[in-house]
Order: structure tokens, then sequence, then C-alpha cells
């Protein structure tokens, strides 16, 4: 049983362990380190990034898995485990894709170039950065050991969808930080769960068939046929009624440094509105509110007024200012005073 974060002091405070839909999500960090919410999708041995921190806990493993990076700004606290990604994605032939705020393909080749390449000719890492800007985004590819940026082309964003996929798709809303700050709503348009003890009872081994029939089903290609390992070919409709449980759409929703302006609540309660989990930063108590507004961030009782306001169903409060390392139950007391459903999780040890 994990004690109440009310009672714990000092380490790197809760990591917020939990799920939505399909995915399993995880602030490897805890709120008192570098932003870094790791979101992996379950069957689809594939994982997300939200801001990247410092990154020793990612594993290798885990890094050759991750398909897409979404960072909030480049303040090094958000950016500061991309030499750890770039050094874990040497060998892995496959692009990784980075969002953020403009200027991120300048910043990520700044990193990229700042390390002696020459034993990996065309073997480098592959990056491929896009730019958020407002209602386009544009897109450079960055290859360590090839020295230039190559343009790859920019596009319209409709309705601030910057990555639409089957299982999930990708929403952006620009904020405030005295720099431009990228807020994400990481959305599954419906929970497909798959029924373990039918998979036992009809003798089929779990997976990436698995994650290839949930695509199927959400695409809506019932007919689609789909052949489980040992096993004989069957449509994805037969497959669906025997092992799958289906279950309404979810949004994560992931906010960090902004300030307290009336135009970041209204966007932010817009992205988030709903929302079945909020990542929201809380940095300062209500006491340190002059430096909150002095370096643009929130505090906790605005934080848990934004929860309430966007009428979010969980509030995962994060980001706290080290000053309060001894005493992270006053953070999350007055978050609670505006917004009394702030996720319990385990804590770093
Ligand atoms: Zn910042």
């Amino acid at each position: 049983m994990v004690p109440p974060v009310a009672n714990r002091g000092m380490g790197h405070g809760p990591v917020y362990a939990t799920r939505v839909g399909q995915a399993s999500v995880v602030l490897l960090n805890g709120v008192f380190g570098d932003p870094l919410l790791r979101v992996r999708l379950r069957d689809q041995r594939r994982s997300l990034l939200f801001d990247l921190g410092e990154a020793t806990r990612l594993s290798g493993k885990a890094a050759h898995q991750i398909s897409d990076v979404f960072i909030s700004h480049a303040h090094i606290d958000h950016i500061a485990g991309f030499l750890r990604l770039l050094r874990l994605r040497i060998g892995v032939i496959h692009p990784c894709r980075i969002y953020g705020p403009p200027g991120l393909s300048a910043n990520i080749k700044g990193l990229v170039d700042g390390i002696l390449w020459d034993r990996v000719g065309l073997r480098g890492p592959v990056f491929e950065v896009s730019e958020i800007r407002g209602d386009t985004i544009s897109t450079n590819r960055v290859q360590a050991g090839v020295g230039v940026v190559e343009p790859l082309g920019e596009k319209q964003i409709d309705d601030g969808i910057v990555l639409e996929e089957g299982l999930f798709a990708i929403r952006a809303t620009m904020l405030d930080h005295k720099t431009p700050v990228i807020a994400y709503s990481f959305e599954q348009p419906e929970t497909l769960n798959i029924r373990k003890e039918k998979l036992v009872e009809l003798s089929l081994a779990p997976g990436k068939w698995l994650g290839d029939l949930k695509v199927k089903i959400l695409r809506g290609e019932m007919d689609a046929m789909i052949t489980p390992p040992g096993a004989k070919a069957r449509t994805a409709k037969e497959l669906a009624d025997d092992l799958v449980l289906r279950a309404p759409g979810c949004k994560m929703v992931y906010a960090t440094d902004l300030g307290d302006t009336p135009q970041n609540r209204e966007r932010l309660i817009s992205l988030a509105n709903g929302a079945d989990l909020l990542f929201l930063e809380s940095v300062f108590t209500q006491a340190d509110m002059a430096r909150a507004s002095a370096t643009q961030h929130l505090t906790a009782r605005a934080c848990g007024q934004i929860a309430q306001a966007a009428k979010v169903k969980r509030l995962a409060p994060f980001h706290f200012s080290r000053r309060y390392e001894n005493a992270p139950e006053q953070v999350m007391a007055e978050v609670r005073e505006e917004f009394p459903t702030v996720m319990a999780g385990r804590d770093l040890p």
C-alpha cells in the first residue's frame, strides 16, 4: 500500500504511475525532478514522451521504442535528456519525431552538433523535428553526422491536431511563458481491452498482432484478415467478438511552464475540457506568488482552479519548486483547496 502523498517528505515525490485508456503513463522523475512523462502504448511496443528532462531513468529498450517526443519548450529542464536519448538511439534506423515550439530544430541540431560523429557515416540517429506555429507545422530532418538540416515541408494544422493515428491523436495549443510553450492533449478515440482469459481459452499467445487487431477495429476494417502466431487467419470482427471489450475514448492533457494570464487560462481550459487526466504544473505556493508571476509559472491554487474550470476527472500536479522538497504536502493541500480529486501516486524512493 502506497502511503498518501501528504505523509511523505524528501525525495522526488509521486510519479503518478497509472493507466489512461490503452496507455500506461508515468512521470519518470517525480514531481520535483525534470519534467519527463512517458506514455507507453500497450500492445504496440511503442512509447511517447512529453518533455525530455534529465533521462537517466529511461532504459535502452524504452528509448528504442520511442516514436514521438512532445516538447513544451527548450528550457534546459525540459530538453536536457535529449543527449541520453541520442546516445541510446545509435543503431536505431527509423526516425524519432520531435514536436515543439518554433526554434526547436536549431536546438536539436545544436545538441547533435556538440558531438563528433566521424565513425557513424550515414547510420547516425535521425530526428524529424516539427515546429508548431499556430496554424502551421514545419518539419526538418536532423541526422547525427550529416551536419545540415533538411527541410521536409510545412503543412496546415486543422483544429490543433499535430498528429493523427488510428490509436490516438495529439492536439497542441500554444501558451505563453515569456516564450512560446506548447501544451498537448493525447486523445484516444476509443479504448479496446483484450480479454486475457479468452486468449488463454483459445490458446492464443499475446503479441504485436493484438496491436494490429486494435488498429483494424478502430479504422472500421472489420473484414481484414489477421493471423495470430500458430493459429489460423480470422477476420478482425471474429477476433473482436471473441477477445475485445470496447470502452469510450479518453483524453490526457500535459501542460507546464505557463504564466497565470487570462489568455493562458482560456486556452488551457479549452484544451483540457473534460479530460480524464490532467498533468499540470503547480510550481509555487500562494505565499510565493510574486516568484510565480516573475518566472511565469502557476501557483498551486491556479493549478487547482484551472482543473476545476476544465472539469477534468483527475489531476496530477507536478513540476514543484525544490524549495518545497521537504513539504510537498503543502503544495498538494493548496491544490486540493480548489480541486479535490488530486491523484495519489507511487513515490520514487
Ligand atoms: Zn521554462
